[in-house]
């Protein structure tokens, strides 16, 4: 296990403040901080940059990023158990973390935190895919944060950057696409992480591109993907018979077959169909 700062090894810490994983909160942490610096440089230079990351536990991946050079990392964590060993990294790095106990799909970040904004996380499995999903889907475009550099079961990563005609390109693949660059950054087999889940992870990269990929009202656009997707098996203008009465029309005027299925149509087709269902 590397040290990355003075604060005693992970180990040690969460032997000293008895922080054992809870299943409930998707507890599986990582213990080595060479390799939270290294997930930590896949968010790229943090030096002007302040960080929000979701559920920091004992503190690996925070170290990680404070060591990096983040300009101020607010780190959320729901497991007030954590607090303790967080205050220790709080006081290595003065004026540098503030941590809320809270549940991050409750908590406002926006008021504690001065842009330019990145987000990294070992997101808890079961609030993971919520999170990424609300982080895409803001008020308004370009969003409060520059990228986002999150730890997920292997699968999901796979779903964010899925092409189409695989298996796992779906809802979550043409929302990280439209408006993001989106790729996977680094797989972890089981034994990273204390204790190991079953699966393997993977970091995704994700930057938030200043405009859309293409123009496209981003509720129409979520409409019929989810209606699409909904019914993958089924052709399209079966899928989406209930978007207009001359849905197969439309489908052509998008370059679309009506026989296609969701699983075939690109993201470029999927925003003209927007598009041309706006009237
Ligand atoms: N970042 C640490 C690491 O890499 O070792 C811990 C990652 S662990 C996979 C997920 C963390 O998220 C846990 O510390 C857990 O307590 C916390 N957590 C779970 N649900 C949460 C929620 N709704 N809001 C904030 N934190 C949460």
């Amino acid at each position: 296990m590397g040290t990355i700062d003075s604060l005693p090894p992970l180990r040690q810490v969460i032997a000293d403040h008895q922080l054992s994983a809870k299943k409930s909160l998707g507890q599986n942490f990582l213990l080595d901080l060479n390799l939270t610096a290294k997930i930590a440089r896949q968010a790229g230079d943090l030096a002007g940059c302040d960080v929000l990351e979701i559920g920091p536990g004992p503190g690996g991946l925070t170290r990680g990023l404070l060591a990096e050079g983040a300009r101020r990392v607010l780190a959320i964590e729901k497991d007030a158990r954590c607090l303790p060993a967080l205050a220790e990294i709080a006081q290595a790095y003065p004026d540098r973390l503030e941590v809320i106990n809270g549940d991050a799909l409750e908590v406002d970040p926006l008021d504690h935190l001065t842009p330019p904004i990145r987000i990294a996380a070992n997101l808890p499995y079961n609030v993971g895919t919520e999170l990424l999903v609300r982080w895409l889907t803001p008020p308004q475009w370009p969003p409060f944060w520059d990228s986002l550099t999150l730890m997920f079961q292997k699968e999901v990563a796979e779903r964010v950057v899925a092409k189409p005609g695989a298996k796992q390109y779906g809802r979550l693949a043409i929302l990280s696409q439209w408006r993001a660059d989106a790729r996977i950054a680094m797989t972890l087999p089981p034994e990273a992480f204390t204790p190991p889940p079953k699966i393997h992870s993977a970091v995704v990269h994700l930057t938030a591109l200043p405009e859309p990929r293409y123009p496209a009202d981003p509720k129409i656009l979520s409409r019929i993907v989810a209606a699409g997707f909904n019914q993958r098996r089924k052709m399209l203008r079966a899928s989406l018979k209930g978007q207009a009465p001359d849905i197969e029309d439309r489908l052509i005027a998008a370059g679309i077959q009506p026989t296609d299925r969701a699983e075939t149509v690109h993201l470029e087709q999927w925003c003209a169909l927007a598009r041309g269902l706006e009237t």
